[in-house]
Parts: C-alpha cells; sequence; structure tokens
C-alpha cells in the first residue's frame, strides 16, 4: 500500500527527504510557503547579471552523488562540479596575502612564506583536523545520534571509544593556536567556526574538523551557479512522483493525543499523520504547534547561529586582483565575535567575504564587469536590540575594500541586499540565523534538536536547526535520516 507523508519546506533538507521517501515508495507531497524551492540556497538576476543568493562554496561532494545514485540517478548527467583551486585569496589587515591552496605542498608554501617560524605545521594541523573527522564523522554526521540503538550499534562502538581524543574540552581558537604561531594564521583557521555559524573563541575545537573536510575532501562550485543543485533537486523529486505545491505556507501542524493528525496549509487542512519539517525546528514549534509551551521553552534558549548580511553588487570593473573566493579580515578578530554574540551588534570593522562567480561562468556578467556576493557575518535578531543599519555596513565594507586597494566608488551599478530579517522573513530562519543552532557550546555542538521528535508522533525534522548541522552536505544528510527514521519505522 502506498504510504502518504507531507513534507513542510522545499529548502534542500526537505528536497533530499522527498526524494528518499518517494523513492522508497511512499507517496509525497512537499509544501513550499514562497514561489521557489531552494530556500537558502537561491538565485538572483538583474541588469544581465546572475547572482547566488546563498552558498557559494559547496563541500563533502560524495553527499550528493550518494543522494542522486540512491534515489536512480548520476549526478554526473545534472550537475558539473568544479574544484576550486587556489579555493580562496586572504587578504590580511596587515597588508599581506595568502592564497589558500587544497594542493598540500602549495598551501604549506603559502604558510611557510607568510611566516616562516610556520614551516610544516599546516601538514600537522591537517593530521590533527583528520583526527578529528576520523574519530566523529561517522558518528555524528551520518547516523541520527539521538537514536540509541542506532548509536550504540556495534559498528560505532570504534568511533564511540575515540570520542575522548576529539579535542571538545578547548576552543577552535585554542586548538588552532597549539599548531601556528602567526597570528594571522590563527585567524585564517579560526574562521572556519563560520562555517556553521559559531564563534571560534566559545565553539569546541572538534569543529577543527572543517579545514580538513575543504582542504582534504575539497571545495567545489557547480558551473552554471550554485542554484543547479535545487534545480536537479526538483527535477530528481518531480521524476519519483513528489507533489510540489508552491506557495503554500503550511500554518499549523494540527495534532491530536500527541500524534500528528494533519496540517493546515493556506487555510486547507491536509489530512496526514505522517510530517517531515524542514521549517526551522525552533520555529516549527514557536508558531506551528501551539500548546507545546516546554518544548518551545528548551528549543528558545539554544542560541541561534551567525546571521549575515548581502550585499548583490553588479560592478562595472573586473579585477585581476582578486580570485572567485576571497576574504578580507578585520584587524581584530576577536572584538568582531565579541561585538556579534555578546554586544548583538554590527562589528565596527567587519570580515568580508567577496564571491565573484563571474571569474568562473563568464555569462554571469555583462562584458567588463562582475557581479560581487558580499557577505558580512551579523548577530542574529534579538528583541529589543537594534538592526545592523544597511547604510553603515555598506559603508564600512566599502571602506574595508578601498583599503585593500579595491576602490568601487562609481562602479557599483546595481544593488540587491539581503538582511538578518529578511532571512527571518522569507525562510522562517530562527531569528535570522543562516545556519540554525550554534555550536558555541559543547552541549549545542553535540546535541542539535533531534530528527525525530519525541513530542509529538509522526512528527520529523530535517533542516540546518537539527542534527548533524546546517551547511549543504549536512543538511542533506539531514533529510536523509529524517525520511530514513520515517520509512524505519512504518
Ligand atoms: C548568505 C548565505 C551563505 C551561505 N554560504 C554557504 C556556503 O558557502 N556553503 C554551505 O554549505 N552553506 C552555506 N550556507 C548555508 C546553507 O545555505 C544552509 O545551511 C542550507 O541551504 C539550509 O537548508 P535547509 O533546508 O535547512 O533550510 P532552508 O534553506 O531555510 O529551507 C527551508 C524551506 O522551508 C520553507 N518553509 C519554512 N517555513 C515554511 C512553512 N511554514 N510552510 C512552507 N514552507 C516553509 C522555506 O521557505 C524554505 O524554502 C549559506 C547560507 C546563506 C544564507
Amino acid at each position: 500500500m502506498v504510504k502518504p507523508v507531507t513534507v513542510i519546506g522545499g529548502g534542500l533538507a526537505g528536497l533530499s527527504g522527498a526524494i528518499r521517501l518517494a523513492r522508497a515508495g511512499w507517496d509525497v507531497d512537499l509544501f513550499e510557503q514562497t514561489g521557489r524551492l531552494g530556500g537558502k540556497m537561491n538565485e538572483a538576476r538583474q541588469h544581465g547579471f546572475r547572482f547566488d543568493t546563498g552558498p557559494s562554496l559547496l563541500t563533502m561532494p560524495f553527499v550528493i552523488d550518494e543522494l542522486f545514485s540512491s534515489a536512480g540517478f548520476q549526478r554526473q548527467e545534472l550537475l558539473t562540479l568544479a574544484p576550486l583551486d587556489p579555493m580562496c585569496r586572504y587578504f590580511f589587515a596587515d597588508g599581506s596575502r595568502l592564497d589558500a591552496d587544497s594542493d598540500t605542498a602549495k598551501m604549506e608554501q603559502a604558510v611557510a612564506q607568510l611566516s616562516p617560524a610556520d614551516r610544516g605545521r599546516f601538514v600537522r594541523f591537517m593530521a590533527y583536523s583528520r583526527a578529528i573527522y576520523e574519530a566523529t564523522a561517522e558518528v555524528f554526521l551520518f547516523t541520527p545520534i539521538h537514536e540509541w540503538k542506532k548509536l550504540l550499534h556495534k559498528r560505532h562502538l570504534p568511533t564511540l571509544l575515540k570520542l575522548p581524543s576529539i579535542d571538545a574540552w578547548r576552543t577552535v581558537h585554542s586548538g588552532v593556536k597549539r599548531f601556528f604561531q602567526d597570528k594571522r594564521l590563527v585567524q585564517l583557521f579560526d574562521r572556519y567556526a563560520t562555517y556553521n555559524g559559531s564563534n571560534p573563541y566559545q565553539a569546541p575545537a572538534t569543529l577543527n574538523i572543517i579545514p580538513y573536510v575543504e582542504y582534504e575532501l575539497g571545495g567545489f562550485y557547480i558551473k552554471g551557479g550554485m542554484y543547479r543543485l535545487v534545480e536537479a533537486l526538483e527535477q530528481t523529486a518531480r521524476a519519483l512522483g513528489v507533489r510540489i505545491h508552491l506557495n503554500q505556507p503550511a500554518q499549523e501542524i494540527i495534532t491530536q493525543n500527541g500524534r500528528v493528525a494533519g496540517v493546515r496549509v493556506n487555510g486547507e487542512l491536509v489530512r496526514t499523520d505522517r510530517v517531515l519539517c524542514n521549517a526551522d525546528v525552533v520555529t516549527a514549534f514557536n508558531q506551528l504547534l501551539p500548546g507545546m509551551s516546554s518544548e518551545r521553552r528548551k528549543l528558545n534558549r539554544l542560541q541561534p547561529s551567525l546571521s549575515g548580511m548581502v550585499f548583490l553588487w553588479g560592478v562595472q570593473q573586473r579585477h585581476a586582483q582578486l580570485l572567485h573566493h576571497n576574504i578580507f579580515f578585520s584587524a581584530d578578530y576577536r572584538r568582531e565575535f565579541e561585538q556579534i554574540f555578546r554586544e548583538r551588534l554590527a562589528p565596527k570593522d567587519p570580515t568580508v567575504y567577496v564571491a565573484i562567480t563571474s571569474r568562473f561562468d563568464a555569462d554571469d556578467a555583462p562584458a567588463g564587469a562582475e557581479n560581487w556576493f558580499v557577505l558580512v557575518n551579523m548577530p542574529y535578531l534579538c528583541p529589543g536590540a537594534a538592526e545592523p543599519d544597511v547604510d553603515s555596513v555598506r559603508r564600512s565594507v566599502l571602506e574595508k575594500l578601498r583599503h585593500n586597494g579595491f576602490d568601487l566608488s562609481g562602479r557599483i551599478s546595481c544593488e540587491t541586499v539581503i538582511t538578518p530579517r529578511d532571512l527571518e522573513q522569507r525562510y522562517g530562519g530562527n531569528r535570522g540565523s543562516i545556519y540554525g543552532i550554534s555550536s558555541n557550546s559543547r552541549s549545542m555542538a553535540f546535541r542539535r534538536p533531534a530528527n525525530r521528535s519525541r513530542a509529538v508522533r509522526g512528527l520529523y525534522f530535517a533542516g540546518g536547526a537539527c542534527h548533524p548541522g546546517g551547511g549543504i552536505p549536512l543538511v542533506l544528510l539531514s533529510g536523509r535520516m529524517a525520511a530514513d527514521l520515517i520509512i524505519e519505522r512504518e
């Protein structure tokens, strides 16, 4: 008998879960509140420019390959992944630069050139980062750890025995500082904590797994733009029979006797006893599940991840000194994170990330121009705290770029701005967070909300705010885990 299931949200995690369920023979209806799939992974076009509006870097490509192949498709026929080499050009506050490369010899050389005293340290740091990956990935990335039976499976025993060595007692910053003397290198490797929206001065050093993921497993761009992944997922989902309903916001998950009984969508009742919810888990308990006060209180105590402000600029000039990915660091990284996470202010001297896909895909900008995606870390929204002022953030970004030799005065021909409030309102990201929950403490890093609700039977969660966390590969895995839990429980 075909079993029905309702998916709320057509972000990456919702699409991944829908594909897995449909492939297993389930009858899937997916309701997306906006007019487009993809959620935070999206795309904009303006005056001949094409922009990715969310992710610009893809890691762990094998997750995508597995997703498509388990659905009966070949990723290679749907998408072309392009390795990024060099991966990123770093501009430090003192005027020095480093090109980060996944080729270890090249990276070693770049590190030694920047800081001769740190010669040989990158290789040692990578061995440390790899050891954390080997000790944690199987359990923390690929297993729904809240399911005790799965966690305690004998396959995981060797991993569980290694857990004391995952460097969970230090912070990311103190873990990095053990390897590098030069402050610029410490800043560079501290930055990886922001890949899941966390503060390197608070998050456990276990997050030092991320450099291994990027340097050794590779960083990629998707030819034609990151949104091609969403289109490939949509094509796969439709081919497997998933019914996709756009502009259909879920307004309430209806429960009866502790079980899902239906979903109210756009004023209509959809009867269902299984829901895979890709809406942010905190937002879902705040807005879709009335009466769950103790669960809601618990979830609202978790600290959200970083938010961000994005400027999409059509720039009427080419810059040979820039790569596809570029970082302009602040002078005082610790101060930047104090302002963001403690004072809840837009940083006065922000670290600025610039991605220019037209360096790779010439069609993304008119001749002689470039499409700049500019991202600045911001505090998540807080009741009573002022929201970041777009004009003053723009001024500090332009000043930072000018200071580094890139004067854009009179060269920006079009602009779109995405604020923390937009991230909250468009996609339902709790308080405008980009990655869901931060990992700014051990408990938040290792015990994110589960993929199966304990409060409501038949309710499952997938997405950045729950296990295993934010970022493209992890939310795709999250969708897979939630779908597998649904399939196994029937
Ligand atoms: C500026 C920016 C840069 C980023 N850079 C990177 C990067 O370089 N690399 C990387 O790996 N990751 C990056 N990320 C993070 C990555 O985009 C996210 O982790 C991922 O896309 C989140 O997917 P998701 O499915 O969890 O959630 P979302 O994308 O938020 O999807 C949730 C979906 O559910 C829908 N929805 C919500 N509530 C309802 C409702 N009530 N009814 C119906 N539909 C609903 C939303 O509209 C949305 O479509 C970035 C994100 C941003 C914003």
